[in-house]
């Protein structure tokens, strides 16, 4: 397994194009707006929003060409629990070439996202209000997607029953976490065999202004799903596999 460290303070300052960072300011600003009418984070003050939600949401890109050694023409990303829009909207932004699709239960959220796409002309973002447990029953979005994220939806086991029906085969499951999941991942082990998933890389990486270090868990899913999963909405939280 791969486990490598990238400080974003290193290589977001030098790495960002102009007209990339223009991009993802509006974004900061359009989000502010939409987050006083409707509670979508906790991070309110611009520069917090900028580090905790836009950057946060950046250090898969640093992976994508790796995880993926035959580069495809697009991509095809859900992101689950998608909230406000993290970290869907900032990876839409930054790569034309992910068609990405968000996927909340809450409507008042998707909405609000839905405005946020329209204000910035975001053309490969779609959006869906809907559980988990029965959207990955449509044939339109089973096993449909290269790259499925989730970031502060659920632990990793509940994680992993959410997000892998959506993959496809040898696609990517990528969760956002914290530094200190050590039990949580102990207890993701059943879930992540029963789902056909592997892990096969964590992507530690550093935050500025006192955020922090943080981890993507980076799974493949390397089986089918079975026909059973996810259980119905709720069950995969009450009675994780
Ligand atoms: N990813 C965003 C929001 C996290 S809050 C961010 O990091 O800022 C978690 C979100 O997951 C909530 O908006 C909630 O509505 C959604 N959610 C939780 N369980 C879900 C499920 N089973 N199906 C769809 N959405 C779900």
């Amino acid at each position: 397994m791969m486990d490598s460290l990238i400080r974003t303070t290193y290589y977001f300052i030098h790495l960002m194009d102009s007209s990339l960072k223009a991009r993802l300011e509006q974004l900061n600003e359009v989000f502010l707006l939409e987050n006083q009418k409707l509670n979508l984070s906790s991070l309110r003050d611009p520069k917090q929003c900028w580090i905790g939600n836009i950057l946060d949401s950046l250090p898969l890109l640093h992976r994508l060409d790796a995880l993926f050694p035959i580069k495809q023409e697009s991509y095809a990303l859900l992101d689950i629990g998608t909230g406000g829009g993290f970290p869907l909207l900032p990876l839409a932004i930054a790569r034309s070439d992910l068609h990405c699709t968000g996927l909340d239960a809450t409507r008042k959220k998707v909405d609000a996202v839905d405005r946020i796409v329209s204000a910035l002309a975001l053309t490969n973002v779609k959006l869906i209000t809907g559980r988990s447990e029965e959207v990955a029953y449509k044939p339109q979005y089973r096993q449909q997607f290269d790259i499925v994220t989730a970031r502060a939806v659920a632990p990793l086991n509940v994680l992993l029953e959410l997000c892998a029906p959506f993959a496809r085969l040898n696609g990517i499951l990528v969760f956002w976490k914290s530094m200190h999941i050590a039990d949580e991942q102990r207890a993701s082990l059943s879930a992540a065999k029963a789902l056909g998933c592997e892990l096969v890389e964590t992507h530690r990486y550093e935050l500025p202004e006192g955020f922090g270090e943080r981890q993507l868990l980076i799974y493949r899913k390397t089986a089918p799903t079975d026909r059973r999963y996810p259980r119905d909405v709720g069950i995969p939280k009450k009675e994780p596999l």
